[in-house]
């Protein structure tokens, strides 16, 4: 018996369009880009949509589109996935880390008001919010908040910061399709947003990505540099600015339209999954994921849960694995990555929240069509365990 971590919700509706697409000429910047486009930005209410090759594209068009350049300074979360912090490397940003919520695992926004104010202030204030290396005389130029685990993070007061000292705003909601915070899709809360499609993810394209924005100037601009920086009204081999080949194909737009018809029936599904696994976990020795407040609707991503304080990880992880359980260190701190430390000397400490809770969390196999019976299995090989 074995259960893997994630496993895509597709089916003959998938397959189907697929062939559909195979049988046309058109592979690529055909009929089911600008469909699958509209119907992203149609159901998180997006002025535009551009689709991408992956979230990771779109995160790095997200930071070319918001200027962010040489020696700039952004404030992001150590606790996600490495990409949110690696684009603004791929541009010689500097990532300024912040510590986040003990509860959601999102940045937290007294911290943020605290690193603006300091790296706004100059001075010794300024020098100790700077990574020991490679810290630079750049400007403060951005937000990079993290929906982590598909938990909006709280925008209302990390939107008012960043509109008080004209910072902008880069929302990763790669983890958070279809989460909502007060009513609002996730996603459209920062300047730009951006969503992920990898097979792990709540929906997928197998690659792919999607960058929303406000601004028809800005979209303009996205898909110009998604194309190789060909313009919108230009040829085929005019190339108005330096682009990038970050384009996603028919095939998989085509995939996706698929998936955004039974989002909804997904996200319900994963939902279900993630109660059924707070019931069968209530006498289980570890700390199941924060419920849901009024504010906030999560999409479902993944379902984390943590370790009692002290306990060995490694050893719990071994049983698992034993069992036929698949399980996952979900996520370790972008700061403590080896590159991370030697370019920029971050070391332990720098975020002791996020450290701690990065220690104890263990990922539990979780997909839209996960039966009842493998939870329990799941769940029973996790008692033994744990002990
Ligand atoms: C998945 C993910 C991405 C990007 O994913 P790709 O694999 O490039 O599509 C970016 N940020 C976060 C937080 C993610 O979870």
């Amino acid at each position: 018996m074995t259960i893997p971590m994630s496993s895509p919700d597709l089916t003959d509706r998938e397959r189907e369009a697929v062939l559909e697409v195979l049988r046309t000429p058109r592979l690529s910047m055909g009929p089911r880009l600008e469909a699958f486009e509209a119907g992203v930005a149609r159901r998180v209410g997006a002025k535009h949509a551009i689709a991408v090759s992956s979230g990771t594209a779109g995160l790095h068009l997200a930071a070319l589109a918001a200027g962010i350049g040489d020696g700039d300074l952004v404030i992001t979360t150590p606790f996600s996935f490495v990409a949110s912090a690696n684009v603004l490397l791929y541009e010689r940003a500097v990532p300024i880390f912040v510590d986040v919520d003990p509860q959601t695992g999102d940045i937290d926004p007294a911290l943020v008001e605290e690193a603006v104010h300091d790296l706004l202030k100059g001075g010794e204030r300024r020098q100790r919010r700077l990574p020991r290396k490679g810290a630079s005389d750049g400007v403060l130029k951005a937000l990079l908040p993290v929906d982590a685990f598909g938990q909006p993070a709280d925008y209302e007061r990390l939107v008012k910061e960043a509109r008080a000292h004209s910072l902008i705003v880069i929302e990763d909601a790669c983890e958070a399709f279809g989460a909502t915070y007060n009513g609002r899709p996730a996603g459209m809360f920062g300047d730009v947003g951006v969503f992920a499609f990898y097979p792990n993810k709540q929906m997928t394209t197998g690659e792919g990505g999607v960058v929303t924005t406000h601004s028809e100037e800005e979209w303009h601009q996205l898909k110009s540099l998604r194309n190789q920086g060909r313009a919108d009204d230009g040829g085929w081999l005019d190339h108005a600015r330096l682009g990038f080949n970050y384009r996603i194909d028919d095939v998989r737009a085509a995939i996706g339209i698929g998936q955004l018809e039974k989002l909804d029936r997904i996200l319900a599904l994963r939902r279900e999954a993630a109660q059924r696994y707070g019931e069968l976990l209530r006498d289980v020795h570890v700390e199941v994921p924060h419920a849901d407040d009024a504010d906030h609707l999560r999409s479902w991503f993944v379902y984390v849960v943590k370790l009692p304080e002290g306990a060995d990880r490694e050893r719990v992880i071994a049983g698992l694995e034993a069992r036929g359980v698949a399980t996952s260190r979900y996520l370790p701190c972008i700061h403590l990555q080896s590159y991370m430390r030697e370019r920029y000397g971050f070391a332990e400490g720098l975020c002791p929240v996020a450290e701690g809770i990065a220690k104890r969390t263990l990922a539990l196999p979780f997909y839209a069509q996960l039966e009842r019976e493998d939870q329990e299995y799941a769940v029973e090989a996790l008692r033994a365990a744990v002990g």
